[in-house]
């Protein structure tokens, strides 16, 4: 090792789904929305284009006009609006503005693969309570001392969602540190966190446009919550960099939001692919997780998942496959368009039959 080379910043990076791209594939392993977003998004990318001082000139580093009309949305005040590139960095910000505790950060042990990154690159001490034999996280795992704690809820890769009864319970047993609940899959059937801010100063909620609002390109995320979490986020962020939210992705953002019947229309669409496919899997010998996202949680009676993914793999259809304990016989199936997946249905009965 050269001498320099010992004071490099040793991280396990995150491994993101991967990102195949040729023709007649059928990507179902990052939970992309399979439609595109509003078509008022494209145009209001030719607009830009067509004023190409707004490219010269650096983004409103606040990103007034996307925080304004996410607050008039949600009923909120741009004082209670924080925005990022994806969801990602909001998280990131999160937990560096947030997690400076000796106590350890909690969060369940099978949950968004992120967290644990984030934590080790920014020195923060945790803890990962298991989830139960049904995949459900257990309250009383965070009844006790801790330096913050993260919910995805919906969780991922479960699918699973618990209601407001219960994150309530956890904010109740939790007033002295943050508690973060990350919404990346609400908008498919579960029950929002958001009523709680306005009792509970020490949540917040994190939710992104890369899954429902289709826009996973763009990567813009937020996060909802007190003017005082809020502030301080937006501290730690000035601190590194201020402009992160580019022009383009401002514009679409903000056509995202108002074309709200669009957005409604695809959640629906997708919800209601999701009760289709989870009844023809069953068929095939598949138990899902009850999903509450744009994803299913996917085991087969006899026939191991890794052997399913890779006989997916050659059919040019991708899934989600993760070797770790307790999950590796788990597929994470995407919710695709309904023939996308009526074409994972053709492929798996082959695979299964055959
Ligand atoms: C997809 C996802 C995110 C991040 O998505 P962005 O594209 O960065 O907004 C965060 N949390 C969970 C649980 C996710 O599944």
């Amino acid at each position: 090792m050269r001498e320099w080379e010992k004071n490099f910043r040793q991280v396990e990076p995150y491994t993101p789904g991967e990102q195949p791209d040729f023709p007649d594939m059928i990507k179902l392993n990052t939970n992309e929305c399979p439609y595109p977003p509003t078509p008022r998004a494209a145009e209001a990318l030719r607009e830009l284009a067509q004023e190409r001082d707004r490219l010269r000139l650096y983004p409103d580093f606040r990103a007034g006009a996307l925080t304004e009309c996410l607050a008039h949305y949600y009923g909120l005040t741009q004082e209670q609006i924080f925005v990022g590139v994806g969801s990602d960095d909001v998280l990131s910000v999160a937990f560096l503005t947030f997690f400076n505790s000796e106590k350890p950060v909690l969060f369940p042990d099978i949950t968004y693969s992120f967290y644990d990154v984030w934590a080790e690159l920014y020195r923060i001490p945790y803890e990962r309570p298991a989830l139960d034999e049904n995949f459900r996280i257990r309250r009383e795992d965070y009844y006790r001392e801790n330096g913050g704690i993260v919910i995805a809820n919906p969780n991922a890769p479960t699918s699973i969602a618990e209601g407001t009864e219960f994150i309530e319970d956890i904010l109740k047993h939790n007033r002295q540190s943050v508690v973060i609940v990350d919404e990346a899959y609400v908008d498919f059937g579960a029950v929002s966190a958001l009523p709680l801010l306005e009792k509970y100063e020490n949540l917040l909620v994190v939710q992104t446009f890369s899954k429902s609002r289709a826009m996973a390109g763009m990567r813009i995320g937020y996060a909802m919550g007190h003017p005082s979490l809020i502030r301080a986020m937006n501290d730690v962020k000035y601190s590194i960099n201020s402009y992160t939210m580019n022009a383009s992705s401002l514009v679409c953002g903000v056509c995202a939001v108002e074309d709200d019947a669009y957005f409604k229309e695809c959640c629906a669409r997708i919800m209601r692919t999701r009760a289709w496919a989870r009844d023809r899997l069953a068929e095939l010998g598949f138990a899902c997780l009850e999903s509450s996202a744009n994803f299913l949680f996917a085991s087969h009676e006899s026939i191991p998942a890794k052997r399913i993914f890779e006989a997916l793999r050659e059919k040019n259809i991708f899934v989600r496959y993760f070797a770790k304990p307790r999950i590796d016989n788990y597929l994470r199936i995407t919710i695709g368009t309904d023939e996308q997946m009526q074409a994972l249905v053709n492929a798996l009965e082959e695979i299964v039959k055959g």
